[in-house]
């Protein structure tokens, strides 16, 4: 996906607190002009052409606007930040949002004339939505349950998701309540016989006298809600859990769409995760390294004692066995831990401190650093 895509609204030359009418009025005035065949060969024009196809194609609908409001076009195109790898089934990335349905689509809608168009009083379910939760590595790793907050299509509250303010609804006269009507017309020099979107209902199949102020008559509104989520422990950056149910509201009766929360873990000050393994780096003296030590260990279930063996050299690994992360659904398996040791070579020593090193220096001999006396005799071979 190209970068440099221009926002939706300032491609249909509207601004964000467009209503429906000035989008489609926008959409309307500049399909038009850049119609391909008004313009043709103009291969700018094809662009603009469709670049308003798929502007419109969100911000018409409620519910991908909404998505586009607060999530850009990550919100609304597939290809943007799919997460989650196939291992975990259930907690798989994003799915349902489909593709754009194409240009053919919208202008018919726009224009009449169209002949594939599904009713729009059919049941249809909801939107899913992508929402996001942020959680620490510990929450990661063992699970938690949080609030997630995100905005959806719902029912309007002062309708009951009727759009009339009174309550009465009749079944639209002219297309009898299924929303479609047929019709010949003229388009741009072209006959054309067909079913169309009825004109008196909008394809609705019903009229409302008296919208409802709150919603305008759209049945529907746009509210921030919150749900309790439940995160499995094991779950990684970039996986999501679905909420079934808990996306925007379906229309005729169909079913709510779902809410998919993408997991974004905070960074840790003392852990790194690969996987199910937990890596994490401690820095050790040199005499430590020398002699052994037994040193504390930080681990996710606490404080634990690992025993350096004498003669550990640095960048030296030592596994933890079982005390990485949780397995998604068997959090009973766990992965391993990784410390790497790092000798850190003393700075600001004492006067009387760098004596001893001097005096202790002064004892080496070639067995205790095999490898320096390896190097410095092939450096010897090189040079004769
Ligand atoms: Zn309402
Ligand atoms: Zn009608």
């Amino acid at each position: 996906m190209a970068d440099n895509k221009r926002d939706y609204y300032e491609v249909l030359g509207v601004d964000k607190s467009a209503s429906a009418e000035d989008i489609k009025k926008a959409y309307r005035k500049n399909a038009l002009k850049y119609h391909p065949d008004r313009n043709p060969g103009n291969q700018e024009a094809e662009e603009k052409f469709k670049e308003l196809g798929e502007a419109y194609e969100v911000l018409s609908d409620s519910d991908k606007r909404a998505k586009y409001d607060q999530f850009g076009f990550a919100g609304v195109d597939p290809s943007y930040g799919a997460g989650a790898g196939g291992d975990y089934g259930d907690f798989g990335g994003f799915g349902g949002f489909g593709g754009f349905g194409g240009f053919g689509d919208i202008f018919s809608e726009v224009f009449g004339g169209g002949s594939s168009r599904r009713t729009r009083n059919a049941p249809r379910r909801g939107e899913d939505i992508a929402a996001r939760l942020d959680i620490t590595f510990e929450e990661a790793a063992f699970g938690t349950e949080k609030e997630v907050s995100y905005y959806r299509i719902e029912n309007c509250g002062s309708c009951n998701g009727t759009g009339s303010a009174d309550g009465q609804v009749e079944t639209c006269s002219q297309c009898h309540g299924s929303g479609q009507v047929r019709v010949t017309q003229n388009m741009m020099g072209m006959a054309f016989q067909s079913t169309s979107t009825c004109p008196q209902c909008s394809g609705r199949g019903k009229i409302i006298k008296t919208p409802c102020s709150t919603c305008r008559g759209k049945a529907k509104v746009r509210k921030n809600h919150t749900v309790r989520a439940r995160v499995p422990a094991g779950i990684n950056e970039g996986q999501s859990i679905r909420l079934q149910g808990e996306g925007c509201v379906g229309s005729n009766g169909g079913p709510n769409g779902d809410v998919l929360v993408e997991m974004f873990i905070k960074r840790h000050p003392i852990f790194q995760r690969e996987g199910m393994e937990v890596l994490c780096e401690i820095p050790i003296t040199f005499t430590q390294a020398a002699l052994g030590a037994q040193i504390q260990v930080p681990t996710l279930d606490g404080k634990t004692t690992f025993d350096i063996p004498e003669g550990t050299q640095t960048g030296r690994e030592f596994i933890l066995p079982g005390k990485g992360i949780p397995q998604v659904g068997n959090p009973k398996r766990r992965g391993n831990q990784r410390i790497y040791v790092v000798v850190e070579t003393p700075t600001k020593l004492t006067k009387e401190q760098k004596e001893l090193l001097k005096k202790l220096d002064a004892t080496w001999d070639t067995k205790a650093t095999p490898k320096r006396k390896k190097f410095f005799d092939t450096l010897k071979d090189f040079f004769d």
